[in-house]
């Protein structure tokens, strides 16, 4: 079981997918974990939190919409008074809604923005003051390739995620003196609910600009977070890792 010396690590969207998979791979160290998510259907976060116990993990999760910085406000206070600290934020919610510019419309560049971008402004502004008293802390926020190297059909996915790279290194600048990293890890094309939707013609035609000429495991994306988080990476600040099978190099 945890106990008080254990780490508390935050986790946004961790009731699936990449997120779960951080989860589960925090697990491994005892650490308290505190999983938001928003979906009104709870099995998905329930089957974690069960994935976690079985595994010896008291672990929680709440219903809050990153986006809203007034929900996110509310939560961080309420772990707080409770932990007394938060040691990991892994800022890893996202969603998409796909389609060329000349279709978007401003429903779907909001929802985008909001949803991946200001939400990891509303996390990281409400646990800093917390991480800078007790002068430490990692922080890591899940970009992707593609915003950087751009992708048909995602102007708002790629805006909000080359926003989050700018956002790392900046906040990396900032509280780097009081012993905090904060960096970003850029997934490639990874096998979650979020990729499952693609046609098969579309991930074939993917699959042909990966390198290694595969899409990535979760697992992929969860051991380079864990490391970012782990003393072994402790000299490292303001970066962003791709893991992406080589699709930028
Ligand atoms: P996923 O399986 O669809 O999971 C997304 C997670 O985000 C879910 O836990 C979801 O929870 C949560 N979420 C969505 N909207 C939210 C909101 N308003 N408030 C709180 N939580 C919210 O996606 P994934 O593939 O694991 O993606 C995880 C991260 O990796 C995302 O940031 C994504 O952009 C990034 N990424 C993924 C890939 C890929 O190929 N899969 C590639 C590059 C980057 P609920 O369902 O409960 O709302």
């Amino acid at each position: 079981m945890n106990d008080s010396s254990s780490r508390v690590v935050v986790i946004t969207g961790g009731s699936k997918g990449i997120g779960r998979t951080i989860a589960l791979r925090f697990a491994h160290e005892k650490a308290r974990i505190v999983i938001l998510h928003y979906d009104v259907d709870e099995s998905a976060s329930e089957s974690t939190l069960k994935m976690l116990s079985q595994r010896g993990i008291g672990a929680e999760s709440h219903k809050v919409d990153v986006s809203s910085f007034a929900a996110v406000e509310g939560i961080f206070k309420d772990i707080l008074s409770r932990f007394q600290r938060i040691d990991v934020l892994i800022n890893n919610a996202g969603i998409t809604k796909d389609t060329l510019l000349m279709r978007m419309t401003e429903a779907d560049w909001d929802a985008v923005i909001n949803i991946n971008l200001k939400s990891v402004f509303n996390c990281t502004q409400n646990v800093i003051r917390s991480m800078v008293k007790q002068r430490g802390g990692k922080i890591v926020n899940i970009s992707s390739v593609v915003g950087q190297i751009g992708n048909a059909g995602q102007a708002n996915y790629s805006a909000s995620k080359a926003g989050i790279m700018g956002f790392t290194k900046t906040v990396a600048r900032e509280v780097a003196a009081r012993g905090i990293n904060v960096n970003a890890v850029a997934p490639g094309f990874i096998d979650t609910d979020m990729t499952a939707v693609l046609p098969e013609k579309i991930k074939e035609t993917f699959i042909q600009q990966i390198p290694l000429g595969r899409f990535g495991q979760p697992e992929d994306v969860a051991e380079t977070v864990y490391w970012l988080c782990s003393d072994a990476a402790s000299y490292i600040t303001g970066q962003v890792i791709h893991v992406s099978g080589g699709m930028y190099m």
